[in-house]
């Protein structure tokens, strides 16, 4: 068990995974030209809790992210990715280590690692999603065209998709269009652990 502790426990600290945050949503809505309640309208997050992110005063919950990149239609990796993360292939291969990167916003029973920010040139970012015993979450649509691939690691996941649950083990993997609703969910005792690769259609 504290095996088992220890390996899911996130490496980056809490607090410049908030101000990273902070920073890029407020950066996103200037870009944008939105106010505090066009992007309230946009993600479906109240304006004042889009407020207190912005602040630095409130650490969202990977859920509220993922709704606010749908409302700007970015990736989540927008928000998590630490800044010096090369998202451009280059000549060099790229090596990343899941369990240097874990974070856990919002101290939620999900952790997640960017192990490959989002590439507009390749069209996907790849996550390593931990669920701990007991996470359940009922997904928001995310933009149209996304498709979600979920590979199971260790532990068994149950994956709502195409409006049924299904139970995937090691080695297990399901796609599914993922601008529709769609769930995750750890009923087990022991953590679990997916990859999530998501594809973005190409931007008109
Ligand atoms: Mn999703």
């Amino acid at each position: 068990m504290i095996e088992s502790e220890a390996r899911i426990a996130p490496s980056a600290d809490p607090d410049a995974v908030n101000r990273g945050v902070a920073a890029r949503l407020r950066a996103l809505r200037r870009d944008r030209g939105w106010s505090l309640d066009r992007a309230a309208l946009e993600t479906g997050v109240s304006k004042a809790m889009l407020g207190q992110i912005e602040r630095g005063e409130s650490s969202p919950t990977v859920a509220t992210l993922w709704k606010i990149a749908g409302g700007f239609h970015c990736s989540l990796t927008h928000f998590l990715a630490e800044p010096a993360a090369p998202a451009v292939v280059g000549a060099e291969p790229l090596v990343r280590r899941a369990r240097t990167m874990r974070v856990r916003p919002a101290s939620d029973d999900m952790l997640v690692a960017p192990l490959f920010p989002f590439d507009p040139a390749l069209g996907f970012e790849l996550f390593e999603l931990t669920l701990l015993p007991g996470y359940v979450r009922l997904s928001e649509p995310h933009a149209a065209g996304v498709v979600e691939h979920v590979v199971v690691t260790s532990g068994r996941i149950d994956v709502r998709a195409g409006g049924r649950w299904r139970s995937l083990g090691p080695g297990d993997a399901i796609r599914f269009a993922a601008d529709r609703p769609h769930g995750y969910r750890n009923a087990g005792s022991d953590p679990a652990t997916c990859l999530d690769l998501i594809h973005y259609p190409a931007q008109p």
